[in-house]
């Protein structure tokens, strides 16, 4: 099996809100993003050939999926009303957000970028979510040669989340040999 790693940094707020201490305040971090990706064989040919994947498809897919909504933006759980409410977000879309489940970026009266989220966000929340759009994205532009391996989501340089924790998947014969 080989793996890359290709990592994006994003600047974004958000707050914690049950938390008792520093986290529930309304504050920033500087996220550092690992994408890892596995494939059992190596691309064969084409400008890929001797690749996993390109690293500029991985630093497509985080920018798009990560970047574009969220640097330079606040992280709003839905369920957070006091700052849905401060920040003017709209109803329908905390409703849209709270009835799906999925994660969006919201219209508000400040003008802000919101990324609003069925979940706290946490570093353990992010890492997964990011994962699930990361491995959905990749599966289908590489055909299903690449796996998401896992996410890594650096809050601050000493504490980190990865999801998932631990994962090798099986090799089947049809992984084997090149693609
Ligand atoms: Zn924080």
């Amino acid at each position: 099996m080989y793996e890359i790693t290709r990592i994006i940094h994003i600047d974004a707020g958000h707050r914690i809100a049950d938390h008792t201490s520093e986290c529930r305040h309304l504050h920033g971090h500087r996220y550092e993003i690992h994408a890892t990706c596995q494939a059992a064989a190596l691309r064969s040919s084409g400008p890929e050939r001797g690749m996993v994947v390109d690293f500029a498809v991985v630093k497509e897919e985080l920018t798009k999926l990560i970047a574009d909504p969220c640097d330079h933006g606040l992280i709003v759980d839905a369920e957070d009303r006091t700052i849905t409410t401060m920040l003017g977000i709209a109803d329908a879309d905390v409703q849209w957000v709270n009835r799906n489940q999925t994660a969006r970026t919201a219209s508000n009266s400040a003008g802000f970028k919101i990324y609003l989220t069925p979940f706290p966000p946490t570093c353990e929340h992010l890492s997964r979510h990011w994962y699930e759009l990361m491995s959905a994205a990749l599966h289908a532009r590489t055909k299903g040669h690449v796996t998401m391996k896992k996410v890594r989501v650096y809050e601050t340089p000493n504490s980190y989340a990865d999801f998932p924790s631990v994962i090798t998947p099986s090799i089947t014969e049809n992984d084997k040999g090149t693609a």
